[in-house]
């Protein structure tokens, strides 16, 4: 298959995901896309800065003829070539998530010839993103399990909306990813929050901890704080972390302002609370995220609560490239099991 993808950016989400997937599976499979409407749900449109250097990364890595990336480009035409594995460092100049960019390119790497290294600047724990802790925690192990070995370091904190971040990566390549299966989350044998603080008063950590510990029952000894010297900016993150036999999933939320510290520590634990409830392995987040490597897979299967557009949304992108479908079963009101099933070449 040659033919140009069109994809319509406005699609579910309407997000930046849209873009990311496109990106991601384009250097997979050698398939040019055409994408338009970029971002057309968001508030403003268009590529920013996170968004934008996941392209150019892409067009990097991928040696890709690509027209329209320019900040604020609502239509972009990307036409991969071959994939060159390499030390690239990818510098996003805001607080965009580092995290973002680096899965937009993960695959490629993954399928490379040989290994690779990637520094990426910018923002290490947003808002509406993976924060770095999710990626190391939760995201790199599942890979990990599906045979790949990479390895991810925290250099700096990045806060929005300072950035100033920076994270590391060797992505061991080539590696063929095989499908698992997350049926069970098991039981629950390490908690830990994180709660970060920069140019901050430390009464907020406070405050969060004792919500956290009333919320969740956590104890003195489940809990680091941590005040950062050197942050480019000011930042509150909360990092709750919840290990499981099958599976560990990491809950975030992030100070702001119009925001008392015990809202910010509330959405963190009303997060794990409500993964806790459901009772299946995969969180909502991790849902959306997961269909990319099992994409790659050819295969694999997840439980999880109920699916979010941006699980739907990914699900559809995906299926542009890929002969492929997702079957997704209610398993009870609140859990739904979804199987990716590899279709015979159209
Ligand atoms: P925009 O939609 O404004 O373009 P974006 O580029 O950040 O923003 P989205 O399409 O919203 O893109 O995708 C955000 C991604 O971040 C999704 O994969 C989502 O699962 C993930 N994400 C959001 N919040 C969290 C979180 N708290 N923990 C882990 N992952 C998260």
């Amino acid at each position: 298959m040659t033919d140009k993808i069109e994809i319509d950016g406005a699609m579910g989400e309407g997000g930046g995901q849209v873009l990311r997937t496109a990106l991601s599976l384009a250097m997979v499979t050698g398939r040019a896309f055409q994408l338009q409407n970029i971002r057309a749900g968001r508030a403003k449109p268009g590529l920013g800065r996170q968004h934008l250097t996941a392209v150019n990364a892409a067009a990097h890595i991928s040696q890709a003829r690509v027209t329209g990336n320019e900040l604020g480009s609502t239509k972009l035409d990307f036409a991969p070539r071959a994939i060159k594995a390499g030390e690239f460092t990818f510098n996003i100049g805001t607080a965009g998530s580092t995290i973002l960019v680096l899965q937009t390119v993960l695959p490629a790497l993954l399928q490379a010839e040989r290994s690779s290294r990637v520094v990426i600047k910018g923002g290490t724990h947003n808002p509406a993103a993976p924060s770095f802790d999710f990626l190391s925690q939760t995201f790199l192990p599942l890979l990990r399990r599906m045979g790949a070995n990479v390895e991810a370091r925290l250099v700096r904190l990045g806060f929005v909306p300072a950035g100033g971040g920076c994270i590391e990566v060797d992505i061991d390549a080539p590696a063929q990813l095989i499908p698992i299966a997350l049926n069970e989350r098991g039981k629950i044998i390490r908690r830990h929050a994180t709660i970060w603080l920069a140019g901050l008063k430390g009464k907020i950590a406070t405050r969060e901890k004792r919500i956290l510990q009333h919320a969740l029952g956590l104890a003195d000894d489940e809990f680091t704080i941590e005040c950062i010297e050197d942050s480019s900016g000011p930042g509150n993150v909360i990092s709750v972390v919840y290990e499981a036999e099958h599976v560990t999933e990491v809950f975030t939320s992030h100070g702001r302002r119009g925001i008392l510290a015990e809202g910010v520590a509330e959405e963190a634990a009303d997060a794990a609370m409500a993964w806790l409830k459901v009772g299946a392995p995969v969180g909502p987040q991790l849902a959306d995220q997961l269909l990319l490597p099992m994409a790659l897979a050819g295969g694999g299967s997840f439980y999880t609560g109920s699916l979010t557009a941006h699980a739907r949304t990914n699900m559809a992108v995906i299926q542009k490239f890929v002969a492929a479908e997702f079957v997704i079963e209610k398993q009870s009101e609140s859990v739904c099991r979804v199987d990716y099933r590899a279709s015979p070449e159209k």
